[in-house]
């Protein structure tokens, strides 16, 4: 990296960006390509020369620009949104310009420090008990993904039991989540060598609002025992994705081998002293994780999380080649992160992390959460309002789950599946679905940093209007 040519060249890629953001508003926020479109519009090889970066840009706004979709966009509504922000931005800035791979502590002391400190900060800022803390007895390491924060946890729980057990035992382990714990808990389990006809997916309803029933969990337990099975992981959700539903973490924490609390969306509302109470139990988990990236203003990607017996991880993700081997480590006063997570090398996330922190403050990220929180509100009183529509399930965050009422239950799919594909075709808004209960919903998520009070009440009208055309169409 040439710092004359960066200063020259990175300035037309920071007058790119604020642009880009400059204009989201004004493309469709779903992209309108069809599969396959962006090869004839590049070359069959890669350029043997280097050529201009306004080229370069300029095929970026032609060619990769129209097959986004815009995340960023103000009326973007669906899935759970990624979060971005300035500071979100320039903290990305610094960790891929530094550019640093701090795998253990000698290659880079102040990614491992400021990783260690970030985490306490964070995990005090939702006021996790001092046994998750690295200044408590346990730590926090920054993940990618969640995919990854729950394969990790599921592998050191794993460990930890077939030592007791006996290796050749791990056909006898049993997994537990709900039918609406995140896939990821199914693949983490089948990569780390659990059968699949041991990985329990245990029903909710309506009843609950969704959430995991104790009895059910202890149920399930007793009978995998009384077959010789031994119960080894429970992934609890804190805002699941499909509705936001919390599972009860008090209820379900004791007797449990090892408790994992996914806190992938909602953990972000928990640093607001009003949402706290969704994380009451987490004394009894051994491991929780929550995403940044979704809701607490951070560009992709961090994941954060906390474990209260580090050493299980380093148990069992830990080698140590011989050209890594250094006094700093042997002299185990140190942190390796790389024993508390897949791969070996690791981006100097918590700098950016550190930079979100300290650019926003905890006043502005509270904030940040509350005002989406009373935009979703708003949302839900308009569905409310409105005798064609009912809210689903009931709102806890910032996430709506709605439908248009069917005459038949029969006919709720083909309705609100049309309605989707209505709205989102045309390229205003963008909303996706989940089914819950056998019932197809359609979810509102609101959090993306741009959106306002107009965009959500012109969401809204998009529907009112969309609605009216869909139940003239299909007849109803
Ligand atoms: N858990 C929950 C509750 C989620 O909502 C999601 C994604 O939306 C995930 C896990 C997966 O997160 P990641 O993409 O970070 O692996």
């Amino acid at each position: 990296l040439d710092p004359e040519s960066f200063l020259e060249e990175s300035k037309l890629i920071v007058d790119f960006i604020p642009d880009y953001y400059r204009n989201v508003e004004k493309y469709p926020v779903q992209s309108q390509v069809c599969s396959g479109y962006l090869v004839h519009h590049c070359p069959d090889s890669a350029p043997y020369s280097p050529e201009p970066l306004e080229s370069i840009l300029k095929e970026v706004s032609d060619s990769i620009i129209p097959g986004l979709t815009h995340w960023q966009s103000p009326n973007f509504f669906g899935y759970f949104q990624a979060n971005a922000s300035t500071a979100g931005f320039l903290g990305e800035m610094l960790c891929t310009g530094l550019n640093v791979v701090g795998f253990n502590w000698i290659a880079s002391p102040a990614a491992t420090e400021l990783e260690s400190i970030v985490m306490d900060w964070v995990g005090k800022m939702l006021m996790l008990p001092t046994s998750f803390l690295l200044s408590g007895s346990g730590g926090g390491v920054l993940h990618g993904s969640s995919c990854e924060a729950i394969l990790c946890s599921l592998a050191a729980a794993r460990d930890k039991v077939l030592k007791k057990i006996g290796h050749h035992k791990i056909t006898k382990l049993v997994v537990y989540g709900s039918d609406q714990t995140h896939s990821t808990l199914q693949k983490a389990s089948k990569l780390v060598g659990i059968p699949t006809s041991n990985f329990r997916s245990l029903p909710t309803s309506f009843s609950n609002d969704f959430a995991l029933c104790p009895d059910d969990v202890r149920t399930a337990m007793e009978e995998d025992i009384g077959a010789g099975l031994v119960p080894l992981f429970l992934c609890a959700t804190v805002g699941t994705t499909s509705s936001g539903a919390v599972d009860p973490l008090e209820a379900l924490g004791h007797n449990v081998t090892w408790l994992h609390i996914d806190a992938a969306y909602a953990g972000s509302a928990c640093i607001c002293p009003e949402f706290r109470h969704h994380l009451n139990g987490v004394e009894l988990a051994d491991s929780i994780s929550m995403n940044p990236h979704k809701w607490l203003l951070t560009n992709m990607d961090y994941c954060c999380l906390w474990i209260k017996e580090p050493k299980l991880f380093v148990d069992s993700l830990s080698t140590t080649p011989e050209y890594l081997r250094n006094n700093a480590s042997e002299s185990k006063k140190v942190i390796d992160y790389k024993d508390w997570q897949i791969a070996l090398s690791r981006r100097f996330r918590a700098i950016k992390v550190w930079v979100v922190i300290r650019r926003h403050g905890l006043d502005n990220l509270m904030f940040h959460i509350r005002s989406d929180v009373n935009l979703a509100k708003r949302f839900e009183a308009y569905v409310a309002k409105d005798p064609r529509f009912e809210v689903v399930v009931p709102r806890r965050f910032a996430l709506v789950c709605f439908r248009l009422r069917p005459k038949e239950e029969g006919e709720g799919i083909e309705l609100n599946s049309r309605l989707l594909m209505v709205v989102n075709g045309s390229g205003r808004s963008f909303i996706t679905h989940a089914v819950v209960g056998g019932i197809y919903i359609i979810r509102c998520a609101i959090g993306s940093t741009l959106t306002e009070t107009r965009h959500v009440d012109g969401l809204w009208k998009l529907i009112q209007d969309n609605a009216q055309l869909v139940l003239q169409e299909l007849g109803f």
